[in-house]
């Protein structure tokens, strides 16, 4: 489904991506780990096409990317410095991009409720994004972006601005929900425990390159080097 081939991304001496390949298989969920810095977001951005690569190819579906704008990409996105529409209410924030796809409106204010009852802000539709507190916004912000079912999912610390409890719930409704729409998903996330949680493979990025992939299982019991066994928490 998502290819990188040799990605590319520097910004003046420094090497974001530094030819990166990486494979997400259809319906699979992907966790992208690392240290602040390491490139995660810069390869998010750059399947979006909201980054311009230096070398490299994205491909989607077999498809090379280049050129693509990112609306027609086919991707729901939530990224760290994504903005709502703070002049819209939660509604049609969440409903943005499901009328002009084509869903009708009905369809849309259903799929609206339901996201909306997900994320826990249940009936939230009519109030106000500025008088929303951080976390909350976040949760309007995910909503957003699973409401078109996209075919591909990228999610920046989709729950970082969240307490440990709602976290834990919503990590393992994802899931659920994940797993029923066969979404195909590549998250970056800070918090192992979440990683472990969803993923069905985990990649751990360290300065612009992949450290280690795998299932969460391989790279926890079998780190593949000193980085990734310290990274993971094992001092050993
Ligand atoms: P974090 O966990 O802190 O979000 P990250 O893994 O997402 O980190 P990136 O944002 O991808 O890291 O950044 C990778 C590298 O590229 C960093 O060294 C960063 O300083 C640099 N970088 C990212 N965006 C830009 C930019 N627009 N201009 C210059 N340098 C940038
Ligand atoms: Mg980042």
């Amino acid at each position: 489904m998502l290819s990188l081939e040799a990605a590319t991304v520097r910004f003046g001496k420094r090497t974001a991506l530094d030819a990166v390949d990486l494979e997400v298989a259809d319906h699979r969920v992907v966790c992208l780990l690392g240290p602040s810095g390491s490139g995660k977001s810069t390869l998010l951005r750059a399947v979006a096409g909201l980054q311009p690569m230096d070398g490299g190819r994205v491909l989607l579906a077999g498809r090379d990317q280049a050129g693509v704008p990112v609306h027609r990409r086919g991707l729901g996105l939530m990224f760290q410095d994504h903005q709502l529409f703070p002049h819209r209410d939660v509604g049609a924030n969440v409903a943005f991009g499901l009328r002009m796809r084509g869903v009708a409106r009905a369809e849309a204010e259903h799929r609206v409720r339901e996201l909306l009852e997900l994320v826990g802000l249940p009936g939230a539709q009519r109030r106000a994004v500025a008088a929303l507190s951080g976390g909350e916004q976040q949760r309007v912000a995910l909503a957003r972006a699973l409401a078109p079912r996209p075919r591909l999912l990228m999610l920046d610390e989709p729950l970082g601005q969240l307490d440990r409890s709602l976290r834990e719930r919503l990590v393992v409704e994802l899931r659920t929900l994940f797993r029923e729409l066969g979404t195909t998903v590549l998250a970056v996330t800070h918090d192992q425990g979440e990683a472990f949680a969803l993923a069905d493979r985990v990649v751990v990025m360290r300065d612009g390159r992949i450290a280690q992939e795998g299932t969460p299982l391989d790279v926890w019991q079998r780190p593949a080097s000193a980085f990734v066994a310290r990274f993971l928490g094992f001092d050993n």
